[in-house]
Parts: C-alpha cells; sequence; structure tokens
C-alpha cells in the first residue's frame, strides 16, 4: 500500500489526481496539502512540514516556489517524489538534481500516455522528413499563467535534439516583418481561451504537402492516472532522476 501525500491538493491537477487515487486499491491518501480543503473527505494540511514524511511519496502540481521547498523536504528526508509543475526556474532544475540523489524524482511536463505515443510518432516522422519545416500550436484553458506549455517546449526541445540544434532556434510566435522562415527555425504557438485542457499539434510542412500530430487531453485524468504509475514506480525505485519512459508498461497498473 502506497502513503500518498499530494501537494497543490485544491488546484485543477491535485484534485484529479485525488479523485483518481481515491479509486485505487493499493494507494492511501495520507495528507493534501493546499491553501484551502479540497474536500472530498481527504486529510488537509495547509503545511509541507507536517505532511512530508519518511516511508510516503509525494506528487506535486502547484507552483514552482511550492515546488522547490517539495524538493528540498523530500530530498532531506528521502522521500520518493513525483513532480509536475511546470516553468520551472534552473535553479529549480539544479534543486530537483540535488534531490534525486536521496529520493527517486521523477519529472514530467506532461503524464498522459497518449502524449508519449506523439513524441514516438514524431521521431520517426522527421527521420523521413528531415527538411521539413516543424510549427508547434499548443492550446490551453484561459487560467494557464505559463506559456508555451512545458510540453510544447519538450516537443520542441525532441525536434531540436533529432535535427542538431538548440533552444536558438525557438521562434516564440511571428509579429510584423520578421522575414522570410529560416531552416533552422522551430515556430511555437501558444492559443489561450476557454476550458481547453492539453492540446498541442507538430505540424510538419513540406512543399505541397504536409503531416500533423495532435493530442488532445479530454480531461485531467489522462494527467493524475500517468502521475499514479509514476508514484508507484518512484515508491520502489533506487534514488535517481526518471522521467516518463522510465516506468516499464507492465509496472503500470494505475
Ligand atoms: P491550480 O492553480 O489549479 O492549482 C495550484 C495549487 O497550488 C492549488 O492547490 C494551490 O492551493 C496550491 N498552492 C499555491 N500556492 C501555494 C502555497 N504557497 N502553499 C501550498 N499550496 C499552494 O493549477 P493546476 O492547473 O492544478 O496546475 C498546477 C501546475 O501543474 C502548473 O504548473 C501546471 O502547468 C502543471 N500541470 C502539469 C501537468 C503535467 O502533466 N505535468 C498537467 C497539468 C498541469
Amino acid at each position: 500500500m502506497i502513503s500518498l501525500v499530494v501537494v497543490g491538493a485544491s488546484g485543477r491537477m491535485g484534485r484529479a489526481v485525488l479523485e483518481a487515487a481515491l479509486e485505487d486499491g493499493s494507494i492511501e491518501v495520507a495528507a493534501a496539502v493546499s491553501r484551502s480543503d479540497p474536500g472530498l473527505g481527504v486529510k488537509w494540511e495547509s503545511s509541507l512540514e507536517a505532511a512530508i514524511r519518511p516511508g510516503r511519496v509525494v506528487i506535486e502540481f502547484s507552483t514552482p516556489e511550492v515546488a522547490g521547498e517539495v524538493a528540498r523536504r523530500c530530498g532531506a528526508q528521502a522521500v520518493p517524489l513525483v513532480s509536475g509543475t511546470t516553468a520551472l526556474t534552473s535553479e529549480y532544475e539544479a534543486l530537483i538534481s540535488a534531490t534525486a540523489r536521496s529520493s527517486a524524482v521523477l519529472r514530467s511536463a506532461n503524464f498522459s500516455l497518449g502524449l508519449l505515443a506523439l513524441r514516438r510518432a514524431l521521431e520517426t516522422a522527421l527521420r523521413a522528413l528531415p527538411e521539413w519545416d516543424v510549427e508547434i500550436v499548443e492550446r490551453h484553458h484561459r487560467g494557464k499563467a505559463d506559456s508555451p506549455s512545458g510540453t510544447a517546449l519538450r516537443l520542441a526541445a525532441d525536434v531540436a535534439a533529432l535535427r542538431g540544434w538548440d533552444e536558438r532556434a525557438f521562434r516564440h510566435g511571428r509579429e510584423g516583418r520578421v522575414g522570410t522562415r529560416h531552416d533552422a527555425e522551430i515556430g511555437l504557438h501558444a492559443v489561450r481561451g476557454g476550458s481547453w485542457v492539453g492540446d498541442h499539434s507538430v505540424l510538419i510542412a513540406g512543399a505541397g504537402e504536409a503531416l500533423e500530430l495532435r493530442h488532445t487531453v479530454q480531461d485531467r485524468s489522462a494527467f493524475a492516472h500517468g502521475a499514479l504509475r509514476a508514484a508507484k514506480f518512484v515508491a520502489h525505485a533506487p534514488a535517481g532522476l526518471y522521467t516518463l519512459e522510465a516506468i516499464p508498461v507492465a509496472a503500470g497498473g494505475a
């Protein structure tokens, strides 16, 4: 039985994780940490100190500031951590690496399995179409604070790595007379509005034809189930930094 702590519990993602965890017979929700009581009959804590203890596993979807504090506390007590907050600073990335020296840490900007499949399909497509232009269009709800999404940046990094480029190839939107497109360019476009949960399209455009790979999340349970799979994985993994790809399919169960 996994003793789970959900940080950011009253938020959109935190509630989805709680709902999925409450339906999972192999997980006990030990504490839900957030500014306000998330309800759902779980034990609410307003402080990380009381909630993060040895023997527990933490899933965190909150803010960059809270994410840093959670990582520090998990590292100090060798508590396994699943971290999903996006738009983290490089200081946080360094902190996560330090945490991973004593704890099993799994970080992902997108916990959906469909997105993982899109990334694999993208690699195949780009190998077949080495000259074609790539643009990424993402759509998210009006409440999303960071743009472009962490997933769009992940996809752009995948494209850059496959093409032998780096972040200098990223082109965030276009306005005015910006000149013609460069070959070594990856356009990123963020659409905000309504209640889109997470929608990413990779457009691969050649002369006279184009291909579009698109992944749509209809509700947050897609991320929540991926995060629970990750929690089950880190609960028994040695200290280290992992990504979603590290989880063997048979080890999921969620
Ligand atoms: P949200 O605004 O709905 O929720 C944020 C949560 O953080 C709330 O529960 C709030 O109480 C808590 N919080 C804020 N400040 C706090 C503090 N000082 N102490 C304790 N708790 C505090 O946001 P959301 O839509 O749930 O998204 C949260 C994060 O997860 C964002 O960074 C988002 O981009 C990311 N996200 C990641 C994935 C993924 O698959 N990795 C999927 C969806 C969202």
